[in-house]
């Protein structure tokens, strides 16, 4: 999409510090980190929430956490905890709307959240 941070990224019309990347997805480190680690992975193609994921979908939600797990053991934290986390709607703390999978670690979490 057009004005989309994330689709922009993606399209390396804006810096990130990426992580890893896929035929059909991208890991950057978040421009506001909430843990030492802080990494988002996105889907190449624009869907705007979890609300707007459809079953074709499946594979590529699939592939957000495996990656997720493989960038958790690149960054050392995956015995110590991760959080892996996705904002749905502005009341869940959704800022963009373009799906992301918060990967959070190398601190301790409470729970609940906030
Ligand atoms: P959320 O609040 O779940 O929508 O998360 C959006 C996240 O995107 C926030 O943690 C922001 O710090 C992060 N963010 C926004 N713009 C950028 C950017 N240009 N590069 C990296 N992270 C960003």
């Amino acid at each position: 999409m057009k004005d989309c941070v994330f689709c922009r990224i993606a399209r390396r019309e804006i810096p990130a510090k990426i992580v890893s990347e896929t035929d059909r997805i991208l890991a950057f480190r978040d421009l506001n980190p909430q843990a030492p680690t802080h990494v988002l992975l996105v889907p190449k193609e624009h869907v705007a929430s979890v609300n707007d994921l459809a079953p074709a979908h499946a594979g590529l939600v699939g592939e957000l956490v495996l990656a997720a797990r493989e960038i958790a053991a690149a960054e050392g934290v995956s015995e110590s905890g991760y959080r892996l986390v996705l904002n749905v709607g502005a009341g869940a703390g959704q800022s963009v709307f373009h799906v992301h999978l918060h990967l959070l670690g190398g601190r301790n979490f409470g729970w609940p959240p906030g």
